[in-house]
């Protein structure tokens, strides 16, 4: 087992993989940036070292000031925790060169499943149905005018190298292709460096349905069961739940043991999610993530399985201990990411925050690394924190959500809140009815109240 973890992150994700390296009694070693001087990781880690000024790139993304605090702290392993280097398969590879581990998959993972066209093409050479598209990098108009007559309008184009919901644009006629392709190609260049593009069909009400996945390496893998991230705007989840009201037990394990065993032919290495579209009762492979997710906690609550501490112990060379019939799904779980940002326009919304309480009770999780007097530095992600709430059945799940909503209290900025309090109040909610365009169309006639 590890000595001493670097954690090269901020925010929740720090303080969940902090807690996770206590309960192992392992040393942590928290980064920050200039603007983090105050941050609960720096305060509750054993050390902790400045790496540069407030912009993520001189800092969080500063792989030699990385390298120098494992080198003058002895940490022999970095978790990356999501985003930032997470899946940088570079950064694994330098730190490897240094001798210190990095908790996550293989680097040739990592590639693979950065490039989506080539992540595409290996899940569908694992058994894995895509969703319907070009099977390369699309070079022109004309060849995108080509593909639109097999497929027809309309039509999702997006970035080889895509992330966040960037450089993806929908066409839904021939004139708008051009442009729309344009678009894409500028957006993609400008936020990846890397302007390839590929085209999907644009699927008109599917759900955002994902599994979890655990491997060790060595050809052991099993799933996690499914999370619906159908709730999203501007392709960003908002809200997230487990089991997916969608699907039934037997779809469940189908689905769930076709990724288990596309993990075992690769040999995947660590935690990670493969990602579908559901329509009218089929999977469409999109993309994997070769990390943690925000939204793991959701499936943390329905298994009872620390993610965090098996990424940790597979990456130390642990065999995997647990098989499929150890994990057993045990009521509904559903978590929501509360942002620093207005409700109804989502404008970032950093500051200090002046009362904060939140809730408790039995079933409620707050991951979270705000707290009263802290001030939100507008460099990062808007997250504030996640509310996550158990429950027997989605029914009881829900009651527990709605009052545990009406009890977070965070004053001095503008928060999502509202927005969560007012969604577990629709009946599509309610009814687990809803897909990825649902959200959209109900913000467009939304009135919250504060
Ligand atoms: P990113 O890596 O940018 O998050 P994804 O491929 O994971 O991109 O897609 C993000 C979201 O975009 C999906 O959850 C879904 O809501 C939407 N999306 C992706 N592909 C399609 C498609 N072919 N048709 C309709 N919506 C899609």
């Amino acid at each position: 087992m590890f000595d001493k973890i670097l954690i090269a992150n901020r925010g929740e994700i720090a303080l969940r993989v902090l807690r996770a390296c206590k309960e192992l009694g392992i040393a942590t070693v928290a980064v920050h940036s200039t603007a983090d001087d105050d941050a609960m990781h720096v305060r509750l880690a054993d050390e902790s070292v400045c790496i540069g000024p407030p912009p993520a790139k001189d800092s969080y993304l500063n792989i030699p000031a990385l390298l120098a605090a494992c080198e003058i702290t002895g940490a022999d392993a970095v978790h990356p925790g999501y985003g930032f280097l997470s899946e940088n398969a570079r950064f694994a590879e330098i730190l490897a060169e240094h001798n210190v581990h990095f908790i996550g998959p293989k680097p040739e993972h990592i590639r693979l499943m950065g490039d989506k066209i080539e992540a595409k093409r290996t899940a569908k050479r694992l058994g894995l149905a895509v969703v319907p598209g070009s099977e390369a990098a699309v070079a022109s108009e004309e060849e995108a005018s080509r593909l639109a007559a097999d497929f027809g309008f309309p039509l999702l184009i997006k970035a080889a190298a895509g992330g966040g919901g960037r450089g993806m644009k929908v066409a839904r006629s021939q004139p708008e292709l051009a442009s729309a392709l344009a678009t894409a190609r500028a957006e993609a260049k400008a936020a990846f460096g890397y302007d390839a593009l590929y085209l999907e069909k644009y699927l008109e009400a599917p759900r955002h349905i994902e599994i979890q996945v655990l491997g060790d390496g060595n050809g052991r893998a099993i799933h996690l069961g499914e999370r619906d991230c159908s709730l999203q705007r501007r392709h960003q989840k908002l809200l997230e739940e487990g089991p997916s009201p969608a699907l039934n037990a037997g779809e469940r394990d189908d689905i769930g043991e076709k990724v288990a065993d596309a993990m075992r032919s690769l040999h995947y290495l660590g935690a990670g999610t493969v990602e579908f579209l559901h329509q009218d009762g089929q999977f469409y492979f999109i993309e994997m993530n070769t990390r943690i997710q925000v939204e793991h906690p959701v499936t943390e609550m329905i298994t009872d399985i620390d993610l965090v501490l098996e990424q940790i112990r597979v990456a130390a060379g642990a065999e995997l201990l647990l098989e499929q019939k150890d994990v057993r799904f045990h009521g509904h779980a559903i978590e929501c990411r509360i942002n620093a940002e207005n409700p109804v326009s989502f404008r970032p919304s950093p500051g200090r925050i002046l009362h904060y309480h939140t809730p408790g009770g039995l079933g409620i999780r707050v991951d979270s690394a705000a707290y009263q007097g802290y001030e939100i530095p507008p460099y990062y992600d808007s997250l504030v924190g996640k509310l996550i709430v158990h429950g027997k059945t989605r029914t009881e799940c829900l009651m527990r959500l709605k009052r545990a909503l009406d009890e977070f209290v965070i004053d001095g900025i503008d928060t999502t809140l509202p927005l969560f309090r007012a969604l577990v109040r629709e009946q599509d909610i309610v009814d687990g009815d809803y897909h990825i365009h649902w959200l959209q169309d109900f913000l467009a006639r939304a009135v919250l109240e504060e």
